[in-house]
């Protein structure tokens, strides 16, 4: 039901083509869905940097508007709620013409929170992918998708390279996110073969940062709020699984990059740091930082968590000469020292 219904309001919504052209006193604008997210609140002030006019749609589903302090009041920014699963609001459906880059970050991300309700992330990166897609269409811009190391499941190939083709299960709990993406990369590949769209992809891997939020449930931000409040570290299984973890920043520059390079849209991008370590590594080095001892509180490993995950940047270096700069130790420092200055205060991570 809720399909046919998501059907019938696409076919209600489907912004017309050929749109008016911007007129002269009109500034083309640059579209982020998912603006309001951990890396969403990054890439709008990264565009606002640039000189950009933003504007962000973000249902504020598991992001934040306190991530959108800092911008609210920058010339050339502006918010707009909405959930693109629905109709897009027609302030965006109106001044579809003037969208020169639409970057599509909308999609709750943790594995818990993606997990809520599985149904909506499924429609977020296929129904939603295919509204913003269309609009681009319509409007002559430029897309870009943001996906995930997860198109790669638990990989039997290691480093992750974009050829590699996947070992991913469609009856698992991360099925909705990672076979979503899947099916949002197939229908973006689709848009760019029919020469409806111009598109780019790019397969993020494990982020941190500012402005995860507190109980967003993944591992860096609870070992973080858990050393803060003097609490165990949860480590998942015996914490011998790799991530390989880039700071926001770097990832930030890379999805500019990629918008703005010539790279064909039938070619995924990995970004990420290929520096890989286990999850029990991440425990010490956050405990050392708190400067307490490492007391760890071992829980079962969740259903199909990938066992290692790092990947092959090469593509990005030759392609757009990306690669990350901040190493581990300095990210998660300024990681650290956000959420201790931030996020303190009654009942802090008490949830953990
Ligand atoms: N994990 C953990 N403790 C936590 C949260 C996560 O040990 O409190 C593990 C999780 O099982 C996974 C890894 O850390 O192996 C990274 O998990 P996260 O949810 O951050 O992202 P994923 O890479 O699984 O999407």
């Amino acid at each position: 039901a809720h399909l046919d219904e998501a059907r019938a309001r696409r076919r209600n919504t489907r912004p017309e083509r050929n749109a008016p052209m911007t007129t002269k006193q009109e500034k083309s604008l640059i579209l982020v869905a998912g603006g309001a997210g951990f890396i969403g609140s990054h890439l709008c002030s990264a565009l606002l940097d640039r000189g950009e006019q933003v504007v962000c749609l973000d249902s504020l589903q598991t992001s934040n508007l306190s991530n959108l302090c800092a911008l609210e009041d920058r010339p050339g920014f502006e918010f707009v709620r909405g959930d693109i699963v629905d109709a897009l609001p027609a302030s965006i459906l109106e001044r579809a013409h003037r969208f020169k880059q639409i970057y599509n970050l909308a999609c709750a991300a943790s594995p818990p929170q993606y997990q809520v309700d599985p149904e909506h992330t499924m429609l977020t990166n296929v129904v939603g992918t295919d509204r913003l897609l269309r609009l681009a269409s319509a409007a002559g811009a430029r897309f870009l998708l943001t996906s995930t190391s997860e198109v790669y499941g638990d990989p039997e190939a290691h480093p992750q390279r974009e050829e590699y083709r996947g070992w991913v299960s469609c009856t698992g709990p991360r099925a909705c996110y990672d076979e979503g993406k899947r099916a949002a990369e197939a229908l973006t590949y689709d848009f760019c073969r029919t020469g409806r769209t111009e598109v780019r992809v790019a397969r993020i891997f494990n982020t941190y940062g500012p402005h995860m939020h507190v109980d967003d449930g993944r591992v860096v931000s609870n070992l973080i709020v858990q050393a803060l409040s003097g609490r165990p570290l949860t480590l998942y299984g015996d914490g011998s699984q790799t991530r390989s973890f880039c700071y926001v920043s770097d990832l930030v520059r890379g999805l500019i990059l990629l918008m703005n390079s010539d790279v064909t849209g039938l070619e995924p991008v990995n970004l990420g740091n290929p520096h890989e370590i286990t999850v029990g590594e991440l425990a010490e080095h956050i405990a050392a930082m708190a400067g307490t001892p490492r007391a760890v509180e071992y829980r079962p490993l969740p259903t199909d968590d990938p066992r290692r995950r790092r990947p092959d940047i090469a593509r990005a270096r030759e392609l757009l000469a990306w690669e990350p700069k901040i190493p581990l130790a300095i990210g998660l420092q300024r990681t650290f020292d956000w959420f201790a200055a931030t996020v303190k205060g009654p009942g802090f991570g008490s949830e953990l």
